[in-house]
């Protein structure tokens, strides 16, 4: 097998939806002055993102990801405290959440999305053991749901119209494997 193109099944464990508890601080900074220190410049600056405050507990990546969406403390609780990560994808992109300054740059939400899935095998030794086990494997979200950003979306519409799909979860994943591989040779 030299690709795994559905989180499911066995490789349910590589989707966000995966039963994962991870901890982390709960609140989204970002820096390089991102919002309007550069004014009309229209090169901006990458910025970089922070988890500060206060450490906080999710049962999935999914929920985790969602609740950065905003910034108000209430809605951010609900989306965690959700029963499911289906659930809190849903809070997560209902009208009634309000979105963060510089949420919709797809570098802040990929720097995000890198930045739980590294907690998420950090945190869970026996999932980053399957991982490690994925080596030398294409890893990619196919999916039906018209996500081209995160994965790769197999409907016809997309299939014939979306040029590039950017596969970033399959990409931040082959990623994380590379560095524990690195990371276990070195020890
Ligand atoms: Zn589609």
């Amino acid at each position: 097998m030299d690709m795994i193109a559905r989180f499911r099944g066995e490789h349910k464990f590589l989707s966000n939806f995966a039963k994962s508890p991870i901890e982390y601080k709960g609140r989204l900074e970002l820096e390089d002055g991102y919002s309007n220190m550069y004014g009309s410049i229209s090169v901006k600056p990458k910025p970089s993102v922070r988890f500060v405050g206060e450490e906080i507990k999710s049962p999935t990546v999914e929920h985790a990801y969602q609740s950065f969406k905003t910034e108000d403390v209430r809605r951010k609780k609900k989306i965690r405290n959700a029963k499911t990560p289906f659930e809190s994808a849903k809070l997560g992109r209902a009208d009634e959440t309000s979105v963060r300054d510089g949420w919709v740059e797809d570098d802040i939400k990929a720097k995000v999305m890198w930045k739980l899935v590294n907690k998420k095998f950090e945190q869970n030794p026996d999932l980053a053991q399957k991982l490690l086990s994925t080596d030398g494997v294409f890893l990619m979200e196919g999916n039906y749901w018209c996500d081209n950003y995160f994965g790769v979306c197999t409907c016809n519409s997309c299939h014939e119209n979306v040029q590039r799909p950017r596969n970033m979860l399959g990409e931040i994943l082959m990623e994380v494997r590379s560095r524990f591989r690195q990371n276990m040779k070195e020890i």
